[in-house]
């Protein structure tokens, strides 16, 4: 079965200090949990958090990174430095890569491989904008960012990856997808999962949910079969609303796939 699994982008936000704070309160609160935890802090603050998260049941994971190992490109950040911070996966494709900043899903792809050649989890976040669920595109779009996200992906390197279910009109809004029409989603994803690499990845595959997760709606997103966990924005930034995101259980505890 599988199990949870709960990430919390914490996003532009954050001091070096503010950081080690919500990570050490996470790490006392969490011990206990019994799903599988992520934060995933500015890369300011990656080398402070490292230390407070390791050996806990939290990992350390960064919110982008560059679609070259290394060389002349000023500002970016290498899955080399990423790895020497201790950072063990990365979230690639979150809409606001996607669509402030313009990633492609070529870009997106060549930086999921590029993780997990070097031994990185990845985070994949896929997801429909508001004009494109109103025009009945949702699967669409989730199945073409899905599959260019992955090509060239192995099978035993797809063990690595989770999908983020991220509706674009739901991320920071308050707007959530009902739980119904998550999981319609979710199920989507995971036929063309198995499509791509069988049925038996497609049932081992997490696929999370994200856009407005809340303590209050956590529960009925996640008691739907296909909702595998969450990747959490504006909740995640205080242990007050993420511990109880993490504590959630909709019927399915213990295990672990990843
Ligand atoms: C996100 O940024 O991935 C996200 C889901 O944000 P929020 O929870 O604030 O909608």
């Amino acid at each position: 079965m599988r199990n949870y699994y709960i990430a919390g982008n914490w996003k532009m936000h954050k001091t070096r200090a503010e950081a080690a704070a919500l990570a050490s309160a996470l790490v006392t609160q969490l011990k206990d949990g019994k799903h599988q935890y992520l934060v995933a802090p500015s890369f300011t603050s990656l080398e402070t958090v490292a230390p407070l998260v390791k050996g806990s049941n939290i990992r350390l994971g960064a919110q982008n990174m560059a679609a070259e190992e290394q060389g002349a490109h000023t500002g970016e950040i290498s899955v080399l430095q990423l790895k020497d911070l201790g950072v063990q996966a990365v979230i690639l494709g979150h809409s606001e890569r996607r669509h402030t900043y313009h990633e492609d899903d070529a870009l997106i792809n060549k930086k999921v491989k590029l993780a997990l050649q070097h031994g990185l989890e990845v985070i994949l976040c896929v997801g429909e904008l508001l004009s494109e669920r109103e025009a009945g595109k949702a699967q669409e779009v989730c199945e073409t960012q899905t599959v260019k996200g992955l090509a060239g992906v192995s099978a035993a390197d797809l063990a690595r990856v989770t999908i983020a279910y991220e509706p674009v009109w739901a991320i920071g809004t308050g707007k959530t997808a009902t739980p119904e029409d998550a999981d319609a989603i979710h199920a989507y994803i995971r036929q063309v999962v198995a499509r791509l690499y069988g049925a038996d990845k497609a049932q081992q595959i997490l696929i999370q949910y994200g856009g407005s997760v809340k303590p209050d709606n956590a529960a009925q997103l996640m008691a739907k079969e296909n909702i595998d966990g969450a990747l959490v924005g504006g909740a995640a930034l205080n242990p007050e609303t993420f511990v109880p995101i993490a504590n959630t259980c909709g019927g399915r505890s213990g295990g672990g796939v990843l």
